[in-house]
């Protein structure tokens, strides 16, 4: 969903507030070796940094320094590399609000949102420092003194590419848990968002993670090429759009890495007449607009069933209470803005009814800010483009459906299978749905059903491609290899067809 890039041509006389980004490489700060990238402010459109476009040879010096910590680190026992995330987890609580600040700068969330994924870092590190005890190997007497064993290795010299929508968080759901389990690591961070990285990486060398353990390397698409060509890189993680997510499937696997690709969503939230009108309400305008829609989890369709009524115009209700600016942030980009009015014009055009209105929104003394107002549109039908595409902002398509088993048949029509949710007073109904949708994460009047650790988070159909989930007890598994041992003393055991 990145704007097209255009590296900045002449440098501006003034430097920007953050200066230009630099990459960290083998425990040192080093320039970037390409082109450069205005970063905007979104809440302003004041350029804040400039952000490096690296080329194939920085990721090469990343990969050659991770192979270099790699031996010291896979044989330092998992307890002394969980200490390290121990002091990290300290000390993203000590600076959470630093954290938080630099969140709502490059990003643009509110201060409750920027917040909430820093303590979401937190909690995704805690999972991580918990990895002795569940990483644990296996041990069993096979036949008359023989046993197996069976332990787990890093995969070696991996690789995290990260989309803009959570700076911080995103990049939490891999970094604590490959480096716990022994792996090197190098992060591409968005190059929209590339300032929280840097932080990241301060405050893991403060806590004594030993050079080249981890490594950030900024840049766009020729980066994530060259992750994905270099054969010193043994598994990667991607989180974006689809579109981008297949393409790093196919090239990565293409180059026998393991990979596990996130792609985008088109989470459809069923309501039925049944529905607690003010939790359900309240729920739905909090998922289409928190981080002004910009969450893979947003709901994005919201499938009435029946007479729903009430509950439309109190969706309206709460979302109309957002104040641009205060309680609701801006969009990414000026270009976010732009496709995402687009959006609202054309299904208006296509005859749907903007029951409020985005469009247009400027906030006093940020006039250059990217800002989208709550949208709710009503009449929306399946075959519009407002109801298909990921239009990733503050945005919610309401379609009708006659029946349960419609609103189902909607749901299960969209490629993406992310998340999925009903809203309900019986259990039955809720079974039903829960059975039935096309979704990794469903809710039950729940309207961003994200599972917490140690549960896993990954989605369904063209949001994840390659095995497994990307957090939790599955991301031990894409993490790690197993290595088999089977082991005899005992002479007078002999041998059998197995021994
Ligand atoms: P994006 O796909 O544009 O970019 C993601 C990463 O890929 C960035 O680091 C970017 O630099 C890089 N990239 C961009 N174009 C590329 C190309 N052509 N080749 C190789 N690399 C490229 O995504 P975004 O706009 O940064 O993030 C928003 C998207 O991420 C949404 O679709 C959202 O749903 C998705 N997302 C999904 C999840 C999930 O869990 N499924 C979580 C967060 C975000």
């Amino acid at each position: 969903m990145s704007a097209t890039l255009s590296p900045s041509s002449p440098t501006p006389a003034t430097t920007p507030k953050h200066g230009t980004v630099r990459n960290f490489i083998g425990g040192a700060w080093l320039s970037g070796d390409g082109g450069l990238l205005d970063v905007h402010a979104p809440a302003t459109g004041a350029v804040i940094a400039r952000s490096p476009l690296s080329t194939p040879a920085a990721v090469d010096a990343a990969v050659r320094a991770a192979t270099t910590a790699l031996p010291a680190w896979r044989a330092t026992p998992i307890k002394e590399r969980v200490q390290i995330l121990f002091r990290y987890r300290a000390l993203l609580e000590r600076h959470v609000d630093e954290l938080t600040a630099l969140i709502v700068e490059e990003h643009g969330k509110v201060d409750a949102e920027a917040r909430a994924e820093i303590l979401k870092a937190i909690e995704l590190t805690e999972f991580a420092c918990a990895l002795p005890q569940l990483a644990t190997g296996e041990v069993l007497e096979v036949s008359k003194g023989v046993e197996c064993r069976t332990e787990r290795h890093p995969v070696g010299v991996v690789a995290s590419v990260v989309p803009f929508n959570f700076p911080s968080m995103v990049p939490h759901w891999t970094i604590p848990n490959a480096i716990a389990l022994g792996n090197c690591m190098l992060l591409k961070p968005s190059e929209l968002v590339p300032l929280s990285a840097g932080r990241i990486a301060d405050l893991l060398t403060e806590a004594g993670l030993p050079a080249g353990v981890f490594n950030v390397v900024h840049g766009a698409r020729e980066v994530v090429e060259a992750i994905c060509d270099h054969p010193g890189i043994d598994a990667i993680t991607f989180v974006g759009s689809t579109r981008v997510a297949k393409e790093v499937y196919r090239r990565g696997t293409s180059n026998l890495k393991r990979v596990l690709a996130l792609g985008g969503a088109k989470n459809h939230l069923i309501v039925m007449p049944d529905a607690e009108p003010e939790m359900t309400s309240s729920n739905v305008a909090a998922s289409m607009s928190g981080c002004s829609g910009q969450r893979c989890m947003a709901a994005s369709v919201m499938v009435a069933v029946g007479g729903t009524d009430a509950i439309v115009s109190r969706v309206v209700e709460h979302a109309r209470r957002l104040v641009p600016g205060e309680t609701l942030g801006p969009v990414i980009s000026r270009a976010a803005k732009e496709r995402i009015e687009r959006y609202i014009t054309e299904a208006e055009q296509a005859g749907a009814r903007v029951l409020l209105d985005g469009r247009g929104v400027t906030v006093p003394g940020h006039e250059d800010g990217f800002y989208v107002g709550p949208t709710v549109i009503d009449g929306v039908t399946p075959d519009m483009r407002i109801a298909q595409d990921e239009v990733f902002g503050p945005v919610l398509a309401i379609v009708r459906a006659p029946s349960l088993d419609r609103a189902l048949e909607i749901e299960a029509a969209s490629p993406f299978g992310n998340a999925a949710a009903v809203f309900t007073e019986r259990g039955a109904t809720a079974r039903y749905v829960a059975e039935r949708a096309t979704a990794g994460m469903i809710g039950v009047n729940v309207g961003v059903p994200v599972p917490r650790e140690p549960f896993g988070f990954g989605g369904w159909g063209e949001s994840s491609f390659g095995v497994g989930d990307i957090t939790g007890r599955g991301s031990i598994e894409f993490w790690t290899k197993t290595k088999k041992t089977t082991t005899k003393w005992n002479r007078e055991a002999g041998t059998n067809w197995m021994s």
